[in-house]
């Protein structure tokens, strides 16, 4: 097309007879799809040539109330005239009318969260145009009713109303197929002849007048005026708006809008539509996946409405075509270097691609890729490394059946194993029936025939997804994979009535909360609640009743951690608080304790009286005597760390209960404690009165404790120091780091510290042994990291408590944020919870400061994080950049925070080199 001027604007990039003007890597201006496309066209592809109007058109569109730039509608035309030159055809003309699909496309693919429409050009001149052109009029008509059908969804708005559970065109195309096959149960709608296509046309028509009052559009170029505006305005639509959300995507980066001439997978049965993986998508294992319809367009595999075929019987059908979609799979794997997701159409048994994007996998198929593609040296291993989402390990370690409970059952039936892993929940047929269950605090598996982008909410919310209709690609399969969820669809023996509100399948009816269970994997489904049993990697690695020969996922994961341990510079610790977890984070790889709550050491047994007796206590005799009951426990627990640490360090934290959390607030429960203690029962009631904060938050917590009661300290250093002097006579090193908790003023940090050298001192003494150890603190409060320089010159250590930080830094209590954070993030206030993801400009910048100042004092400062944060990938990324010595979390986020760190020093090795040059 015509070089636009310096002056104005390109809105309008072109493709088509293996030029384009954009490449693959516009992904930012010209969405995914429009990237994809123009390379695609570029190395050879066969792509139907088409046009892509440029994310900055939406950006405009929203920021001037929905209209377009000057120059844009010129542009467009003169596409549309290079694509009527390439294929010579028109737009609108009765002879030979050029058609189109007009699809979003944003940077990051969204599946069916905004609109297509495809057949665009026709009206009810140019459809006997088609007819004549393909000879064939039951295709022509066919395509007319769909593009009818979906323009009137889209852009005039002809939808299912709240409450309705199907949409009102194809209650039209049930009433027909009624009509015209009495008493059949699911007649295809590949039956519905000519003469019926046009009926449904007429419906069709006299459906929309109804509901919008208004007439069809027969002028081409007002149809695609209208599509190219829904497509843009779908960017805002609720569901949309709710992805954008559950995955981080910025709503500025709006989509882009591609306009592309059609080619037909429903001329007959010589033509067919697909999706395919290079790859399987599930399992990770190399073979050609996906599934195709014959005489079908692509959105009805995609939709579910007819469960299509394996493209591995594509070979018998359509040899030459099968033969030509291999050698597309090869081409698009060696160029791409990633496993593909690509949209295919056989029109009269020629291939067309209309779509290729890097694959969505479940975090079991993400790992067996790039530890394959690295053996095939078709990648890196640091690439390797990259390729596979950090969080999406979770998937990896999540629950599968209890080997026994599955052989103890039968399946009820079977679908696609469309999402691995095993769910089990009360079921649902409607999204916001599962929402409000789940809201309740019910499991929930969400079960419909098949389902459609307006079930997000309720997909979400689920456990697992079940659906008697689709194939592995259906919108169900798509969305559960990305989201980690448990999935098995087109499970065909299942007869769902949702008036009744019940599932029938094999002479068997299961009401709406009755329980079911699903294996992912497998594709089976089960009656009732079945017990699960962990992944194969923590059998192998924890609970040791699998060998590591004997599990393919756990030698690929292996692989994946040991080129981490090669990439990273952070170390990744643990939260633990006994042994056993310590075990378990070791397992995965940790390298010591980070944080060790000593308070959560006396929720067990009965330790919770002798520590609610040294709370109450109102004398120093009394708790004293408490703080001697306590000593032993400690001291134990201790012992045990070590002895399973053998040599990793341990950072043990003092005691920061905020005190309502162990009191007795139930008369019973007072009572009980009265008789344990031998006091009446008024004294506790008192005691618990005066204890009584508005924040306990803000109270009488962390170091506060230790300050107004040194004993408590006294006696944790001592536990602390007899435990190691203890595992280390036993011939195990020990490497204890006592930190102090929520300190905000150096003194405090300096008084607690004397009591912990003077008693470890007393101790060793005693025992007549040596052992070292370091002293540290937590900075958790905005004060803290404010004047951390003061605070380093006592300090070996810091750690960073974010979870506290975060609820100080922000005033946002980290107990009651739950009502009101969804609406921020609705709002984006917030973009992603600030106490899952660190809040970078503000919490960061104090983690900035109390670095800095940290090392001003003291350079080899030892500097660590054990908020919650140290386990999400995000920031643990920031974390490294900000020059963390260690990242410390819970036992079974390691694996997620090794893999995170190392991917931060990739990414910090990688801008550190100039970049590759583009091929
Ligand atoms: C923190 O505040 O981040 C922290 C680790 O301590 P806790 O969660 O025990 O308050
Ligand atoms: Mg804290």
């Amino acid at each position: 097309m015509a070089k636009t001027s310096a002056k104005s604007q390109k809105y309008v990039y072109f493709f088509g007879n293996k030029k384009a003007d954009g490449h693959g890597g516009m992904k930012p201006l010209l969405g995914g799809k429009g990237a994809n496309l123009a390379e695609m066209t570029r190395i050879g592809l066969p792509v139907p040539p088409g046009f892509t109007l440029t994310t900055e058109v939406c950006t405009y569109y929203y920021a001037h109330h929905r209209t377009y730039p000057k120059q844009m509608w010129a542009q467009v035309k003169a596409a549309v005239a290079n694509t009527e030159k390439i294929l010579g055809k028109k737009f609108g003309d009765v002879e030979k009318p050029l058609l189109v699909a007009v699809r979003s496309g944003a940077r990051d693919s969204m599946p069916g969260m905004m609109d297509t429409i495809l057949n665009l050009g026709l009206n009810d001149q140019t459809v006997v145009a088609l007819e004549k052109a393909s000879n064939n009029p039951r295709f022509a008509w066919d395509c007319y009713r769909r593009f009818i059908q979906m323009y009137g969804d889209v852009v005039m708005g002809v939808q299912k109303r709240p409450n309705e559970d199907h949409e009102p065109f194809e209650i039209v195309i049930e009433g027909l197929k009624e009509e015209l096959f009495p008493g059949e149960a699911h007649p295809e709608d590949t039956r519905i002849d000519t003469a019926g296509l046009q009926e449904l046309v007429k419906r069709f028509k006299a459906l929309i007048k109804e509901r919008t009052g208004k007439e069809f559009p027969t002028d081409p170029w007002k149809q695609l005026e209208g599509a190219v505006g829904a497509v843009f305005g779908s960017w805002m639509n609720d569901r949309a708006m709710v992805y954008r959300q559950k995955y981080n995507i910025p709503s500025q980066w709006g989509t882009a809008v591609n306009v592309q001439s059609m080619v037909f997978g429903n001329t007959g049965d010589n033509s067919g539509s697909g999706v395919a993986f290079t790859r399987d998508p599930a399992s990770g294992e190399k073979v050609f996946y996906g599934e195709f319809l014959i005489n079908a367009q692509g959105e009805d595999v995609v939709a579910g409405v007819r469960t299509p075929k394996p493209v591995a019987q594509l070979a018998k059908i359509m040899p030459a075509a099968a033969k030509e979609l291999e050698l597309v799979r090869q081409t698009l794997e060696s160029h791409f270097r990633d496993v593909q997701d690509f949209e295919f159409t056989i029109e009269e048994g020629k291939v067309f691609m209309l779509q290729t994007r890097n694959g969505k996998r479940t975090g079991l198929a993400a790992v067996r890729f790039a530890v394959e593609m690295e053996k095939e040296k078709l990648i890196s291993w640091e690439e390797a490394v990259q390729r596979v989402p950090a969080e999406q390990l979770d998937q990896v370690l999540a629950p599968v059946f209890d080997r026994a409970a599955i052989k103890a059952v039968k399946a009820i039936a079977k679908g696609l194993p469309a999402g691995p892993g095993a769910a089990t929940g009360k079921i649902y047929f409607n999204a916001d029936r599962a929402v409000e269950a789940h809201h309740k605090g019910e499991k929930v598996l969400l079960v419909r025939v098949e389902t459609s982008p307006e079930d997000l909410r309720g997909m979400i919310a689920a456990e697992g997804i079940l659906t008697a209709r689709g194939g592995v690609s259906s919108h169900a399969a798509l969305v559960a994979r990305q989201m980690g969820k448990v999935c098995v669809c087109g499970a065909s023996a299942l007869h769902v009535d949702y008036a009744a509100r019940i599932l029938e399948v094999g002479g068997q009816s299961f009401k709406e909360g009755d329980f079911l269970s699903i294996d992912g994997t497998s594709g089976e489904v089960y009656a009732g609640e079945l017990k699960t049993a962990p992944s194969e990697i923590i059998q192998v690695l924890i609970g040791k009743t699998l060998k590591p020969q004997e599990s393919r996922i756990y030698q690929d994961f292996a692989q994946l951690m040991k080129w981490c341990a090669k990439a990273t510079r952070m170390s990744v610790r643990t939260n633990a608080d006994s042994p056993e977890q310590v075990a378990n984070a070791i397992a995965f790889g940790a390298l010591g304790i980070g944080l060790c709550r000593t308070e959560h050491m006396f929720f067990e047994g009965n330790r919770i009286d002798a520590m609610r007796e040294m709370i109450l206590a109102d004398n120093l005799d009394d708790r004293k005597k408490a703080l001697a009951k306590l000593l032993p426990y400690q001291r134990d627990d201790f012992a045990g760390i070590f002895r399973t640490l053998e040599g990793l360090p341990a950072t043990i934290r003092t005691l920061d209960p905020p005190l309502h959390e162990f009191l007795p607030h139930e008369g019973a429960a007072q009572q009980d404690l009265a008789a344990k203690m031998g006091v009446p029962v008024e004294k506790i009631k008192k005691r618990v009165e005066e204890l009584h904060e508005f924040n306990p938050m803000l109270g009488l917590r962390g170091c506060r404790l230790g300050i107004v009661f040194p004993e408590i300290t006294e006696m944790q250093t001592r536990a602390i120091i007899e435990a190691a002097v203890l595992v280390q006579k036993e011939g195990i090193p020990v490497k204890p780091e006592i930190m102090i908790v929520l300190v905000g003023f150096p003194k405090e940090l300096q008084l607690q510290l004397e009591i912990v050298h003077k008693t470890a001192k007393q101790v060793m003494e005693e025992k007549k042994a040596k052992v070292k150890y370091l002293v540290g603190t937590m900075i958790e409060i905005p004060r803290g990291a404010l004047v951390a320089d003061e605070i380093a010159k006592n300090a070996h250590f810091f750690s960073f408590g974010t979870n506290d930080l975060t609820q100080t830094c922000l005033g946002m209590s980290r107990d009651d944020s739950g009502h009101f954070l969804p609406r921020y993030q609705e709002l984006e206030i917030v973009k992603q919870n600030p106490f899952a993801t660190i809040d970078q400009n503000g919490v960061g910048a104090l983690v900035k400061i109390a670095v800095e100042k940290g090392r001003q004092t003291r350079p080899d400062i030892k500097l660590g994080i054990c908020g919650e944060h140290g386990g999400d990938p995000a920031s643990v990324k920031f974390c490294h950049r900000t020059g963390l010595t260690y990242v410390s979390c819970s036992p079974f986020r390691v694996p997620i925070a090794r893999l995170a760190a190392a991917q931060a020093a990739l990414e910090e090795k990688a801008k550190g080199k100039p970049k590759a040059k583009k091929k």
